[in-house]
């Protein structure tokens, strides 16, 4: 098996959706009942070279270009969405090193977030703070050349097996951001058993109490991180959720063309009637449709056109409802069969609606769209 290194797109993906196939969609209702993934099979994306594969050749990553990333992650997103959020949030993290980190920083986090011996989480969202990041409450007060970190961080992708923390705190009135080793005294990781999807991403809450880093764990100068790191690693965050979300829609179809053709009704097939034709074509058209929505974000990003941030979020917009629009015709296609563990169709319906919350509500996408919209036609 070629690895991410080899930089063939095509033998990439097709190491991929084999990996996919043979690895992960046949122990995906497991990894949801268990809410873990193996270590083994994170180790298996370390083999395939799938952590930071985006990072440019020069700082140690292979170059792998923005279309065919997205592509990498709907394939996994169609077998796990857990597995893809744990990909999403350590790339955030890699990406925002490669981009904004010193050379110090490179040069001490690049090689292991590469490699995914040091996994990587994106701290942001707080109890009392998501949509409105500007509300975070996180402060990080100067003490001598460094700083001392305080505050609680909240449903944190992967948090239960961190090793570096992205942490966004307060300085003064500015945001700063943070390169935290988890192992760092003063940091208190919590896991938060039972959430409603992408259950086997073992979310957990962060407390930082007193945490001191010297002041080569920031990221750029104090004050800055707002519109650089935090924006640019969310817009990373959100294409990936995109193209995860048409991977589940693709995932539902797969399971609804592969039930409706065994189930018989009244002495036909499923898949015989009109009814169900319409669920089925309407997920082909959604997949295809949040496919090219996607690829049109990562032909932006890859010619470094900033036009790849509206339309990364009319791609998460557009796929993230599909998903759920789709997980919900899954589901009831399956009939009570669907609402059952033994079918994919429920685990895709509970991950769906995850899509549509995080990096960026639906909401959050619906007024920013109009909002571009208004400025555009101005
Ligand atoms: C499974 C999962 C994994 C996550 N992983 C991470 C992670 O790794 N790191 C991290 O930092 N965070 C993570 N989050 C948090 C996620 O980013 C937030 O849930 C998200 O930003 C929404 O914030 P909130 O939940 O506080 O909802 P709120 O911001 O309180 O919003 C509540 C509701 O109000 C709506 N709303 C908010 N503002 C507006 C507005 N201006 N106009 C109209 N409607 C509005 C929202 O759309 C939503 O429906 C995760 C969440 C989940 C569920």
């Amino acid at each position: 098996m070629s690895t991410a290194m080899s930089l063939d797109p095509e033998a990439v993906l097709a190491d991929v959706r084999t990996f996919v196939d043979d690895e992960v969609v046949p122990h995906a209702e497991e990894f949801d009942r268990t809410e873990r993934l193996p270590r083994s099979l994170l180790d298996r994306v370390g083999q395939l070279g799938l952590w930071a594969p985006f990072l440019s050749v020069d700082i140690g990553g292979a170059g792998l270009d923005m279309v065919t990333l997205g592509r990498i992650h709907e394939e996994v997103g169609r077998g796990c969405s857990g597995l893809r959020s744990m990909l999403t949030v350590h790339g955030m993290v890699s990406w925002s090193v490669g981009r904004w980190g010193s050379a110090e920083q490179r040069d001490r986090w690049l090689a292991p977030l590469i490699s995914g011996d040091t996994f990587g989480v994106f701290c942001l969202s707080e109890p009392d703070s998501g949509s409105d990041a500007t509300a975070a409450g996180t402060l990080a007060e100067a003490d001598g050349s460094g700083w001392v970190i305080n505050g609680h961080k909240k449903w944190i992708t992967g948090g239960q097996v961190a090793d570096l923390l992205l942490v966004f705190a307060r300085t003064g009135p500015g945001m700063s951001a943070f390169l935290v080793p988890s192992q760092t005294p003063g940091v208190e990781i919590t896991p938060i058993p039972n959430m409603l999807g992408t259950r086997s991403s073992m979310i957990a809450e962060i407390v930082l109490r007193d945490v001191r880093v010297g002041a080569e764990a920031m990221i750029g100068p104090p004050g800055w991180a707002a519109g650089t790191v935090m924006t640019g690693a969310l817009d990373l965050g959100r294409y990936s959720v995109a193209c995860g979300s048409v991977g589940i829609v693709q995932a539902c179809l797969d399971a609804c063309v592969a039930y409706t053709s065994r189930r018989t009704v009244h002495d036909g097939r499923l898949r015989d009637l009109q009814l169900i034709r319409r669920k089925i074509s309407d997920m082909v058209t959604s997949a295809r449709a949040a496919r090219l929505l996607c690829e049109h974000a990562g032909r932006l990003k890859d010619a470094g056109d900033p036009a790849t941030i509206m339309a990364t979020w009319v791609a998460k917009y557009h796929a993230s409802t599909a998903a759920t629009a789709a997980a919900s015709d899954a589901v009831q296609i399956h009939g009570a069969n669907g609402c059952s563990p033994d079918y994919p169709a429920a685990r895709l319906y509970r991950d769906s609606k995850i899509m549509e919350i995080i990096e960026g509500s639906t909401e959050i996408q619906q007024t920013t769209i109009a909002e571009e919209a208004y400025r555009e036609v101005a």
